[in-house]
This record gives C-alpha cells, sequence and structure tokens, in this order.
C-alpha cells in the first residue's frame, strides 16, 4: 500500500500466535519511552510481557548507587505494573560499565530460554538510533539480546544453560527492535497512552533528579501520534520486526 506521496504506509505487526513477549533493555526507564504503550497494548490482549534489565541503574541519579539502584528497581516495578508487566527480572550488571561479550550474551539467553517468548524486543545495538548517539549500555544490551535469541535456540552454544540448569533450547519467532526505521507498528489504543505515560511518571525519583526533562505527558502522546500518522491510526508505536522462523 502507498499513499499520494509514494511513502510505504506502516503495516500492523503480525501478532498471530504470539503469547509471551520479552522486553530486554539496558536500565529501568528504558522501555518507558514508547514501547510501554505497546506493551499496555498486548497485556490487554491477554499477552504475557516479561521485563529484562540488565542493571538497576544505579549510576543514573545524584545520589550514590547504594541508594539509587534499589529505588529505581521499586520505581521500574512500578512502571511495569501500570502496562500488566508481572515478570519482571533485574540483572547485576554494573551500570554504566555493561561490555558487549559473552557473560552478556548468556545471562540473555538464560532468561530467554526460562520465560520462552515468543518475540523479544531490544534495541537495535546502532551507534547512532533516532533519537541521536545511543548510550554504551544500550548498544551492548541491544547487540547481546539480538545475538542470545540465537543462542538461546542453539543447545551446543552456552552448554552449561541445559546441563546444569536444565533450560532446554527455545527459538523466539520474532525480533523486533527499537531505535531504528520502523517496518512494521502496533497500533495503540487511547487507555494504552495513558498507561504508557504512567509508566514513565512511575519513575518519580529519577525524573525529579532531570529538571530539564519534559513531563511524560507532555511527550509521550505525541511520539504515538506520530507514528500512527505512518500507519494512518491515531496512536502506534514502531518497531523494525524481523521474523526469525515460522
Ligand atoms: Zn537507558
Amino acid at each position: 500500500m502507498s499513499e499520494s506521496t509514494g511513502a510505504a504506509r506502516l503495516e500492523p505487526w503480525d501478532e498471530t500466535g504470539i503469547e509471551r513477549i520479552l522486553v530486554v533493555v539496558a536500565h529501568p526507564d528504558d522501555a518507558e519511552y514508547g514501547t510501554s504503550a505497546a506493551v499496555a497494548q498486548w497485556t490487554s490482549r491477554g499477552i504475557d510481557v516479561g521485563y529484562l534489565l540488565l542493571t538497576a541503574g544505579e549510576a543514573g541519579m545524584q545520589r550514590p548507587p547504594e541508594e539509587a539502584g534499589p529505588l529505581r528497581a521499586e520505581e521500574q516495578r512500578r512502571a511495569g505494573e501500570a502496562v500488566g508487566i508481572e515478570s519482571l527480572a533485574i540483572l547485576g550488571f554494573p551500570d554504566g560499565m555493561v561490555e558487549y561479550g559473552l557473560p552478556l550474551r548468556r545471562a540473555i539467553a538464560r532468561e530467554i530460554r526460562r520465560f520462552r517468548p515468543d518475540a523479544v524486543v531490544t534495541g537495535s545495538g546502532d551507534l547512532f538510533v533516532g533519537w541521536g548517539l545511543d548510550h554504551a549500555d544500550h548498544r551492548a544490551v541491544g547487540l547481546a539480546a539480538i545475538d542470545a535469541v540465537r543462542d538461546a535456540d542453539n543447545r551446543w552454544v552456552f552448554p552449561e544453560l541445559l546441563a546444569e540448569e536444565g533450560l532446554e533450547p527455545w527459538g523466539a519467532a520474532w525480533l523486533l527492535l527499537t531505535g531504528r526505521e520502523s517496518n512494521s507498528v502496533v497500533e495503540v489504543g487511547e487507555d494504552a497512552v495513558g498507561r504508557a505515560v504512567a509508566s514513565l511518571e512511575a519513575h518519580e525519583a529519577y525524573l525529579a533528579d532531570l529538571p530539564w526533562h519534559p513531563a511524560p505527558a507532555d511527550f509521550i502522546p505525541d511520539i504515538l501520534t506520530e507514528m500512527g500518522k505512518a500507519a494512518g491510526v491515531p496512536y502506534a508505536v514502531g518497531f523494525d520486526a524481523h521474523r526469525l522462523k515460522e
């Protein structure tokens, strides 16, 4: 389908058969800049969505890490609740110093085998993303999550996950990347937009440390409206979606 301008209109992501989706990010709040609207829509349809954070975001506030880590983890729990998240895992990689490598891939592959998602949502791993130069942790986690989707499906990669932890290989059918030009969209309703705003607002103490940060209600709906225009609907979240298997 194309519009009169010649620009391709984005088509809806095919959710056929999707029961579980795992969102893999580096920090508390990373999923709350648009993705959480899709999450709210998915959970309202009965899809089980889990969040995997590689760090507790302990280096992201004015207060010391030992205070910030638990506080941000609690704010993330509330943010997830706002969009229907029941499974939240926060691993202890060091905020600001996450390195791409086998330990990171193994940790993500382990959680993929545990949660058994039909789709994994993560960052592109690119240096340049839609909003500028991306953070080192985001790049490391995005790249490692992309690789871990494949690792999780191969019994000869990280064989100890099966031998020692009994975690059978698991192959997700879809990889949905954020931060790249979208090739498909998830249409979201007004309720999901409101819950997405609430999910970012849940990071209350964190946002209070960032006086320049706009209020969530002042820009999250705009992001979703903008993507909606590209799909011909009121609100949408865009992804660069890749089908990995049928
Ligand atoms: Zn982040």
